[in-house]
């Protein structure tokens, strides 16, 4: 039998995830109370502080998320550190379920020589910069450099690479932040070289953001055309999609658009960094050592192995983007470290009842807000499924937020409420209109929490 107030269940996370598996829950079960708890006063995850100002229309998704924190029976806690603040054991006293959905906010390394040096960033970091993320506010990086070499080749890559090379006129529109405005508008940046360690049939970006890039304004293509041996012959065995991009990059190649233009891009593949080289002060990146691949294998099990080759780039800006990582955020929760997620079969986390995972950290840090939706939906099935075959216990009344607010508040943390972030949105509107932005984002969590809770 159920409790009399129904099942509570309280995500840990208000990203995508976080937000799909809330909608699901509430549509599914009719007496579901659904809690989110996310660590900053802002919700939404890396809609707002990952996807990239001048990609608007996928920002839409804050509307569906906006109306799922307003629905009756759900509740949005900001400025809850879970880990911290409160355990996961205190949650799982207080709740029916529990679902981790608190995305990866880690970055994988390069793991070479180098890597500290001044002129050498992540790209989780440089994309918080200009996204406005309150960690990364003061990175402000030296832009005073001709060359930028970004490591790695998803759409992350492109993102940071069509950041680097728009016209700030085109940005400036946009929700990124102001002073990141100003540093790009002096930048000296004119060509981004985007490295992958294996070929153009392996390229991890899709075809939109790789068209965004062959019709950069005043930008064009500087490919090797050696790299593209053997693809034409490739291309008619090779699935439609894969075959679209390839074929947009190979245009590329042989168009390369118009000599006047001052900037440029391209990618370099089969090489791999090997150690980025200081400057005579061995304080600042001034280039990348990169060693020569060439590829083994076929098919999705294609490996890049080195030549023995080397071979040097100049450049003053290194950007690794070669993915992002969970952390584990609880000593109680089983954590994989080596594929760095919570261990799970269908969202259920291993060897435990009652605790789930989706998003990020349940599949790692891979595919578009679309997928995270349907691994989201996924997870919240499973987790209804096993409340009415009766694996999550449903018998007992649990105190939810009731419990967990009151926890909080004998140890000085308050929450944010979602009204109370509608006031930091009404806020940031407020600033970016008079700029002729969608909104200047606040910096300083400080100040959120003032205006929060004025
Ligand atoms: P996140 O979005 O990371 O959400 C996790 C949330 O958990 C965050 O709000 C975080 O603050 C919170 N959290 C973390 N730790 C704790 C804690 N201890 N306690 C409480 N809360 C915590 N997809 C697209 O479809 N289109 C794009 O253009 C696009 N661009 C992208 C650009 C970048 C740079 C990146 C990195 C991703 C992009 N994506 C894009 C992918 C998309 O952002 C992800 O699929 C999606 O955000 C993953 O959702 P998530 O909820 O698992 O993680």
């Amino acid at each position: 039998f159920s409790s009399a107030s129904g099942p509570r269940v309280c995500i840990v996370g208000g990203g995508p995830a976080g937000f799909y598996t809330a909608q699901q829950l509430l549509k599914a079960r009719r007496d579901a109370v659904v809690d989110i708890y996310e660590r900053l006063p802002v919700p939404f995850g890396l809609v707002r502080f990952g996807v990239a100002p001048d990609h608007p229309e996928v920002k839409n998704v804050i509307n569906t998320f906006t109306q799922t924190a307003q629905h009756e029976r759900c509740s949005f806690y900001g400025n809850v550190n879970v880990g911290k603040d409160v355990t996961i054991e205190e949650l799982r006293q207080a709740y029916h379920a529990v679902v981790l959905s608190y995305g990866a906010e880690g970055n994988r390394s390069m793991k070479i020589p180098g890597e500290d040096l001044s002129g050498v960033f992540s790209a989780k970091d440089f994309v918080g910069w200009y996204n406005g993320l309150p960690n990364n506010k003061e990175l402000c990086p030296d832009l005073n450099c001709e060359t930028a070499v970004i490591l790695g080749q998803g759409n992350v890559a492109l993102d940071v690479a069509r950041i680097l090379l728009s016209p700030v006129d085109m940005l400036k529109e946009t929700d990124i932040t102001q002073n990141s405005l100003a540093v790009l508008a002096g930048s000296n940046v004119r060509r981004v070289l985007i490295v992958g360690r294996r070929g153009p049939l392996q390229i991890a970006c899709t075809i939109k953001e790789l068209r965004e890039m062959v019709n950069l304004p005043n930008t064009r293509a500087d490919m090797m055309p050696n790299d593209f041996e053997g693809i034409a012959e490739a291309l008619k065995d090779l699935p439609r999609p894969r075959k679209r991009l390839t074929e947009l990059m190979m245009k590329a190649v042989k168009e390369g658009r118009g000599d006047k233009v001052e900037k440029s891009w391209g990618f370099r593949f089969f090489r791999s960094p090997v150690e980025v080289l200081a400057g005579a002060d061995g304080k600042r990146a001034t280039g990348i050592r990169l060693a020569l691949n060439k590829l083994e294998g076929s098919g999705e099990d294609t490996r890049a192995v080195p030549t023995g080759q080397l071979e040097d780039l100049e450049c003053g800006l290194i950007i690794s983007s070669i993915g992002y990582k969970s952390f584990p955020i609880d000593p109680t929760v089983p954590f994989d470290p080596r594929k760095a997620i919570v261990p799970n079969a269908m969202g259920r986390v291993q060897d435990t009842t009652g605790l789930y995972c989706s998003g990020w950290v349940k599949r790692g840090p891979t595919g578009v807000i679309a997928t995270t939706m349907n691994d989201s939906f996924d997870t919240a099935r499973v987790l209804i499924q096993d409340m009415e075959a009766g694996e999550v216990d449903l018998s007992v009344n649990k105190a939810g937020a009731q419990a967990i607010t009151a926890l909080l508040q004998t140890r000085g943390v308050r929450t944010v409420l979602f009204p109370q972030w509608e006031k930091i949105n009404a806020e940031e509107e407020k600033r970016g209109k008079s700029l002729g932005k969608p909104r200047e984002k606040l910096l300083d969590v400080d100040e959120m929490l003032k205006i929060a809770w004025s």
